[in-house]
């Protein structure tokens, strides 16, 4: 008989229904796991869809017609996004980033977002609310997203070289309009935007520098992201990383850099201020140096499986607790379950061999 293979790519995400543990206490608003780790972040992707079909994260080859995604019951609708983000407030979680997929394809994406920037942390500072965007849709809605409340942007730009930039988006979409995005944000009130390049070695690293010139002095901060073996479809490879080690040098040599403390302990990006002031850039550098030490980020899936690493095979179904009809106690107490158990560093164990493992896709997981 022939066995119907699965290509390692198509495999389901793998899940459970986590323990709802009885006898928790109340959230404290300090969860901490295993390793002392607090939960601080938490990242909701609010769509599996991208208009963009970048080669590092849905390369065509893969996230073609036939590619099957989420129907939309199985999304988390608004209340549910919401009700489940009280409960991560509740445990400590501060800053909320929406991301995907591309999060502005999300039909109402305003409402939930006003809805969102009503909760309260425990420490009683309303909720730091932020987005993930390919920009391209942008331009329409930067004003909507302000008004509903939206705090700050990232927009994801890997190159101001256009034939380069619309090779790796894979849908030819022109810089132009990315940077006209970034122009209506400002104008809407969004004044200091972050900038995500992810850099891929003999791809766009010659494009570093620009990016730097070009965002110098700006305001806004030019994010440079290693190449991460996120997922199992983008054939990710060592040789294909540029250190972030080498990125400063290469900017520093023409833009001198100093090193800048970190806003807060567990900031992902490695902050260099240029010396004559006049802005500063981040490096994030997780596969060279792996920061899985003090990582306090969650991540929900459009689906409401939560992960506690980006680089999970598996999550913890909180959907099914939340359709069980689940009160917001015992969600609470599943997550602290969840959290509690925490023990994942993949960054620090990572090998060429378990970079191959098969993995939860970033457009699924939220990137
Ligand atoms: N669609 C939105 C966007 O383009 O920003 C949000 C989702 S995207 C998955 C979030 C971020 O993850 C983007 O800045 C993207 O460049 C980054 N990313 C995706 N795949 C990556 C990889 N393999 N290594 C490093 N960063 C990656």
């Amino acid at each position: 008989m022939n066995a119907k293979v699965i290509p390692i790519r198509t495999l389901p995400p793998v899940h459970a229904v986590p323990a709802v543990p009885t006898g928790m206490p109340a959230p404290s608003g300090r969860l901490a796991d295993v390793r002392g780790r607090p939960l601080h972040d938490l990242r909701m992707s609010i769509t599996d869809r991208c208009n963009f079909r970048c080669t590092y994260c849905m390369p065509k080859s893969v996230f073609d017609k036939d590619y099957q995604y989420l129907p939309h019951k199985s999304l988390l609708s608004f209340e549910e996004i919401t009700r489940l983000a009280r409960v991560f407030a509740a445990h400590g979680v501060e800053k909320i980033r929406l991301t995907g997929g591309e999060p502005l394809l999300r039909k109402n994406l305003e409402v939930l977002i006003e809805m969102l920037a009503g909760i309260t942390a425990h420490s009683g500072k309303p909720i730091d609310l932020t987005l993930t965007t390919n920009g391209s849709l942008l331009a329409k809605k930067a004003r909507a997203l302000k008004a509903a409340g939206l705090q700050r942007l990232t927009v994801s730009l890997d190159s101001l070289d256009d034939a380069v930039f619309r090779a790796m988006n894979d849908v030819d979409f022109p810089v132009a309009d990315v940077l006209a995005g970034i122009d209506a944000a400002v104008a809407a009130g969004f004044s200091q935007v972050k900038v995500n390049m992810v850099v891929k070695r003999g791809v766009n690293d010659g494009d570093v520098l620009a990016m730097a010139r070009r965002f110098k002095g700006s305001g806004h901060i030019v994010r440079f992201i290693e190449y991460m073996d996120v997922g199992s479809s983008n054939g990710w490879r060592m040789d294909d990383v540029a250190p972030s080690a080498e990125i400063v040098r290469m900017i520093s040599s023409e833009m001198p850099l100093v090193e800048a403390e970190a806003n807060y302990s567990g900031e992902v990006a490695e902050r260099w201020a240029y010396r004559d002031g006049s802005g500063e850039i981040g490096v994030i550098s997780s596969v060279t140096q792996a920061f899985c030490s003090d990582c306090s980020r969650a991540r929900l899936s459009t689906e409401g499986k939560l992960y506690t690493c980006l680089f999970a095979q598996s999550g913890h179904d909180l959907r099914a607790l939340i359709r069980d009809g689940r009160s917001d106690e015992e969600l609470a107490a599943a997550i602290a379950g969840v959290w509690g158990t925490r023990n994942d560093r993949y960054s620090e164990l990572r090998t060429e061999a378990t970079a191959r493992a098969p993995k939860i896709e970033m457009s699924y997981i939220g990137g």
